[in-house]
């Protein structure tokens, strides 16, 4: 398959998970950028994120040049494999990544705001190559729920171990930290913006997360859900903002019609990008 250049919006980076050949990796989606203007949907994937050099760890809302190759075991249509030997960011005059505002970002996510979660998922029943990555519009957000995420399995620890202990082309093994696993699973429930929604009760698979919890891993049950709920409810659905769900769904086809949360984008409830001149 031929690879091409892409131009990216990184708008989300979800939860690392344990793989065979690279210890851990992410899956990376964002907006690609079209010279006409336009925008489209893509998930960069595998990214071994933790493991990459540090000037390679682009970060949320910058945007970076990379060659992408269409997936050829993924049959969905945004997905595709990245060549990061390939990457070009952006640096401003001191050398810092620059990364898009909300005011630089809001103009071109709210033309892919839509359809409804409802309207995804049945999408993906009637045909399973369709949409598969989408910003869907959150009507109530009613609660947070938490399950304990438990330990890796025996079997997870040792091909991450495995992978991680293979030597590099330099003869050099990966010595990034094993992935801790986070202590919660949490899960949203809300109804999108279907007038017929039944609810939705999905996981959320953000990095900031995973992030969150690992650098709280020593504070009490209670003081970390109570954290948790700070920055992923509270301050994510209130009357000052509007608030939309990064979704998206798994590869595997038997789950495929389920979508996880990847991210939250919640504009000032007063801004108009519609009818802004940028
Ligand atoms: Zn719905």
């Amino acid at each position: 398959m031929l690879s091409e250049q892409a131009r990216v919006l990184i708008t989300v980076k979800a939860s690392p998970e344990p793989s065979k050949t690279y210890g851990d990796t992410v899956c990376v989606a964002g907006v690609r950028l079209h010279e006409d203007g336009s925008g489209s949907w893509v998930r960069i994937y595998p990214v071994a994120f933790r493991h990459l050099e540090s000037t390679q760890q682009f970060k949320k809302f910058e945007v970076i040049d990379v060659e992408l190759k269409r997936s050829a075991t993924d049959s969905r249509l945004e997905s595709y494999r990245p060549n990061w030997d390939t990457l070009k960011r952006d640096p401003d005059r001191t050398g810092k990544y620059k990364t898009y505002a909300e005011k630089a970002r809001g103009p071109i996510l709210e033309k892919l705001i839509g359809p409804s979660m409802c309207d995804l998922r049945a999408g993906v029943e009637a045909d399973l190559t369709a949409q598969s990555l989408g910003l869907v519009e959150v009507r109530e957000l009613r609660a947070l729920k938490f399950t304990d995420h438990g330990p890796w399995t025996d079997a997870q620890v040792a091909s991450m171990t495995a992978a991680m202990s293979q030597p590099d082309i330099f003869g050099e093994v990966d010595t990034t930290p094993i992935l801790v696993p986070p202590r919660y699973k949490v899960h949203y429930d809300y109804h999108c913006a279907s007038t017929t929604c039944p609810g939705h009760k999905p996981r959320i698979l953000d990095m900031e997360l995973s992030a969150l919890q690992y650098k709280n891993r020593h504070r009490s049950d209670a003081d970390l859900k109570a954290l948790i709920t700070l920055k992923f409810h509270t301050e994510m659905w209130n009357e000052r903002r509007r608030t939309y769900f990064y979704v998206g769904n798994f590869g595997d086809v038997v789950k495929r019609k389920n979508f996880s949360v990847l991210g939250v984008y919640r504009p000032p409830r007063t801004t108009d990008y519609g009818t802004t001149l940028f």
